[in-house]
């Protein structure tokens, strides 16, 4: 009973996985993040969703509500997923390769009509040097000649309304994208089928204008996430943070936007983070996040909060942040730690930050 109790607990706190979106130009990142959020929003209600510093968290509830047609009751252990939304960002490129170190997870989003293209292999690369585990996304199935939409559908309930020539286009293609996997060196296969999962990568049809297969990605990320990463999704109390940019807000200064990974960050915490010109200790003044989205009168103006709990994107308000350097950690200091020692942790990430950057062209 003991263990028991034990495990439950161990279970109860995990934080929410965190998911970026990568894939080719055009092949539909935005459209599928748009499509994830969306459909609650235009029926009035946001579910929960917030949009957050370069990221948006889908609470369980919602997650829970847009896939009950494919599993009523489905177990869901996490908070919910911080999806980290770069595309289109203007230093998306930068986050893309630091963005895909504080991943958990990503989907790797492929056009079905065009199958791998170059930064769909780039992205590739990217997530296998990293060792971040990927769904495939094969984006775009509404594209298929005679396809029958059906609204947010799971796929297996869509792909069964299909006419034979339909599904006979969509294997064909399906086969091509599997092939050009291949000579990746990757074995793949439809998710549903996927009995080796880690060693043969999940792919997963989508459409991100017709919703149909969303209802199974996030059901995937949830389930694949409490299911093999439980102990990088366990709480800790250490703060686990990463920088993602610097800005200058109108009524609040310089501010960083960070992702909190892990830990919990409270107003009036002591912090370091690494800079230009030496090492920033400083006070956190605000913690900031956009209002929920179904709050969209103050856009614009900021939430403040007393504390976070990860994984959420924030925006921190402190003092002498403007040499803050952007895809660095950013670390709080405890009651019984040495002021020295956690500046000098601080500065050695620039060091890692600089050779990551070097050593793969990447930023
Ligand atoms: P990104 O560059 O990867 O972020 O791609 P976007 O999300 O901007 O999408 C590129 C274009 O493809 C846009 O015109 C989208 O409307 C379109 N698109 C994206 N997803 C789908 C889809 O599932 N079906 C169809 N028919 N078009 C899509």
């Amino acid at each position: 009973l003991v263990l028991n109790e034990l495990a439950k607990e161990v279970e109860e706190n995990l934080r929410s996985p965190i998911c970026c979106i990568m894939g080719h130009v055009d092949s539909g990142k935005t459209k599928l993040l748009d499509c994830i959020r969306g459909t609650n929003v235009q029926e009035g209600e946001a579910g929960g969703i917030t949009q957050q510093i370069g990221a948006t968290f889908f609470p369980a509830e919602n997650i829970r509500e847009r896939t009950k047609e494919l599993q009523a009751n489905a177990k869901l252990k996490v908070p919910g997923i911080l999806v980290i939304d770069t595309p289109g960002h203007e230093s998306f490129t930068n986050l893309r390769s630091r963005g895909s170190n504080l991943c958990d997870l990503a989907i790797l989003v492929v056009d079905i009509m065009r199958g791998l293209e170059p930064q769909t292999i780039e992205s590739l690369n990217l997530l296998r040097r990293r060792n971040v585990k990927f769904i495939v996304a094969l984006n775009k199935v509404d594209r298929l000649y005679g396809w029958e939409k059906s609204k947010n559908a799971p796929i297996r309930k869509t792909m069964m309304q299909q006419t034979g020539d339909v599904v006979k286009e969509f294997k064909m293609r399906l086969n091509r994208v599997q092939n050009q996997f291949q000579e990746q060196g990757l074995n793949s296969m439809l998710y549903y089928k996927n009995r080796e999962m880690g060693e043969t990568i999940s792919i997963l049809p989508a459409s991100a204008i017709s919703g149909e297969g969303i209802p199974d990605l996030l059901l995937f990320l949830v389930q694949w996430a409490q299911k093999t990463m439980v102990e990088k999704l366990t709480y800790v109390d250490k703060v686990q943070c990463t920088v993602l940019e610097v800005k200058v807000i109108e009524g609040h200064g310089i501010t960083v936007d960070v992702v909190l990974v892990n830990g919990v960050l409270r107003e009036g915490d002591q912090i370091v983070v690494c800079g230009s010109q030496g090492p920033i200790v400083t006070t956190i003044r605000s913690l900031l996040t956009p209002y929920p989205m179904n709050e969209m009168r103050v856009t614009g103006t900021y939430m403040p909060h007393r504390e976070v709990k990860a994984a959420q994107g924030i925006k921190i308000a402190a003092q002498g942040l403007e040499h803050a350097i952007a895809g660095t950690a950013l670390h709080v200091i405890g009651p019984n730690e040495d002021m020295e020692e956690a500046k000098k942790n601080a500065m050695e990430d620039i060091e890692s930050v600089m050779n990551r950057i070097d050593k793969s062209g990447e930023g």
